[in-house]
């Protein structure tokens, strides 16, 4: 069996992270290294699609409810506009093979996601 992912770790409360929102299937998190003032990450609550190609081919809902959520968030903890990241690929920055969005709002860092 593989490991659950440090996301699916989080939501067990098994790593400590604030959840700052959550929907019935999918919950957001501050980034642990910021790279942009705001950086929140959306998260699905299952870590059965590794990146958002499978996520958008296999659930398509999903998709949409982690995209309403990141508009939430950028609206709670930004002024609602705001970037979304899917790094997918290892070549293409992705370090965890859950997948997530990245939420960045305001001036992004030099060694940026963007
Ligand atoms: P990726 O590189 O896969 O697109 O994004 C993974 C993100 O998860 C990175 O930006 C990284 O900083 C973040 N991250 C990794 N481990 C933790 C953690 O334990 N807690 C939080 N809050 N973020 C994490």
């Amino acid at each position: 069996m593989t490991e659950p992912s440090v996301f699916t770790r989080i939501l067990r409360g098994e790593i400590p992270a604030e959840i700052i929102a959550e929907t019935e299937n999918a919950f957001a998190i501050r980034d642990i290294a910021p790279q942009a003032p705001v950086h929140l990450l959306v998260i699905p609550k299952s870590e059965r699609y590794r990146d958002v190609v499978e996520l958008a081919e296999g659930d398509p809902e999903l998709l949409a409810e982690v995209v309403g959520l990141a508009r939430a968030v950028a609206a709670e903890h930004a002024d609602g506009e705001f970037r979304l990241v899917f790094n997918t690929g290892a070549a293409a920055g992705q370090t965890v093979f859950h997948v997530h969005a990245h939420v960045l709002a305001g001036q992004l860092q030099e060694k940026t996601l963007g």
